[in-house]
């Protein structure tokens, strides 16, 4: 069987489906074709922090946009993505950290982001309980947020739907080919024609670059994390704990709490296996951050990847091949970075420019430059 669209998007996460989204609501004929169900790669195993607090302009304009995107999701929807804004607290346990949140905060305050530095007894009064030995300070933003993954794609994909796109699942690209227009092998013996195709397929998307003869500096690495059981309500925001034995974690709207860890070192590869030191790790680093934890309940414990870059930056760009384009290496920020990707890349894909700068994001940048608050 062969099919045509104006725009195949392979890969159906957050910034397939936020992109494919907004292109059909411009009259795009447009297919994601997923390997296995909306939201299985990373999207569904991330937990769901949306922050405004990054160290680059071009970084925090898109997040500025995306959180504006997700407050508005509700009524766009028609139903809830459970947005709320709790803020976040960046915990500085040392002193080079500290100057480092300074060095941001006038950036993200020359971008009109409300936010500020906080003494440890403020830190505390932000979240009651919190254990403040060694801590030097923290960055808070109360404008930062959080929204459930599983609403947001629900949403995405309904709208999709209504705007005539498709959802083709458990099919993965087998083959990536141009002939004037490229066309696309699936598993099941079809074959995808489209005049332009979107790689957007998280850790996957090196391999399928690769089908098309690119090499992109991508590098996927396992990530774990984990849910208790709800409690009342006791904290607002995501505290980051930045030690290399620290942790992130944040208390949903729902009652959970929810966090994870970056191992020490990295794990790399495409894994969603689980390790046994997980659980009991991260059980000691929140609880020597907030004490009172030590009675909350574990109820479950997964893995998912970032895609890392080797500057902490996604690649949002056109390919060196016409009418191919990428949008991947989101490391820990896919899912607050989506929906402004999917605005930007959809107008770019049909227009051919940007709405604001992507030069930070683009594939022939240098990567010398880092993001700090990785
Ligand atoms: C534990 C954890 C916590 C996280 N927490 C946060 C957070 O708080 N906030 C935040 O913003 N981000 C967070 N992230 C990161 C975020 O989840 C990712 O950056 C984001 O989901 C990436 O989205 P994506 O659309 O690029 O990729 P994915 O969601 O991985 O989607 C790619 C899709 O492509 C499909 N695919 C692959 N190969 C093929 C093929 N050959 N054919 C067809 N389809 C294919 C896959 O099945 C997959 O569904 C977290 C990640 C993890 C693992």
């Amino acid at each position: 069987m062969k099919k045509s669209v104006d725009i195949a998007i392979i890969g159906g996460g957050i910034i397939g489906m936020a992109t494919a989204c907004d292109l059909s609501l411009k009259g795009v004929n447009v297919a994601v074709i997923e390997r296995k169900y909306i939201g299985s790669g990373s999207t569904s195993r991330c937990i769901g922090g949306l922050r405004h607090q990054f160290s680059t302009p071009a970084a925090i304009r898109l997040m500025k946009e995306s959180i504006r995107l997700f407050s508005e999701m509700e009524e766009e929807f028609g139903f809830s993505v459970e947005f709320h804004e709790g803020g976040y607290l960046l915990l500085a346990h040392d002193p080079s950290l500290l100057e480092i949140f300074k060095n941001n905060i006038d950036i993200q305050k020359s971008e009109g982001i409300n936010v500020s530095l906080l003494s440890p007894e403020e830190c505390r009064n932000v979240v009651p309980g919190l254990n403040i030995d060694g801590l030097l300070g923290g960055a808070y933003c109360p404008d930062d947020a959080q929204a459930f993954p599983f609403a947001v794609l629900k949403g995405y994909r309904e709208i999709l739907v209504q705007n005539n796109g498709e959802c083709l699942m458990y099919n993965p690209v087998t083959d990536i080919r141009k002939n004037g227009h490229f066309a696309l092998s699936l598993e099941d013996g079809s074959t995808i024609e489209a005049e332009k195709v979107l790689l957007s397929s998280g850790p996957w998307t090196r391999e399928l670059g690769k089908l098309a003869g690119l090499d992109l500096p991508l590098y996927p690495e396992r990530h774990e994390a984990m849910i208790t059981q709800r409690m009342p309500k006791f904290m607002e925001p995501m505290l980051v704990d930045y030690r290399s034995d620290g942790c992130y974690f944040h208390q949903l709207i729902t009652g959970q709490v929810i966090g994870c860890y970056t191992p020490v070192p990295n794990v790399p590869g495409i894994r969603e296996d689980v390790s046994i030191e997980f659980i009991p790790q991260l059980a000691k680093r929140m609880t020597r951050l907030v004490p009172d934890l030590d009675k909350a309940g574990v109820l479950r414990h997964w893995s998912g990847c970032y895609t890392m870059t080797p500057d902490g930056n996604p690649l949002v760009d056109e390919t060196e091949i016409d009418g191919l384009y990428v949008a991947a290496g989101m490391c820990g920020h896919g899912f607050m970075f989506g929906p402004s990707i999917g605005k930007n890349l959809a107008h770019f894909m049909t227009e051919g420019e940007w709405l604001m700068d992507y030069s930070d994001f683009a594939i022939d940048r240098s990567f010398a430059s880092k993001e700090t608050l990785k």
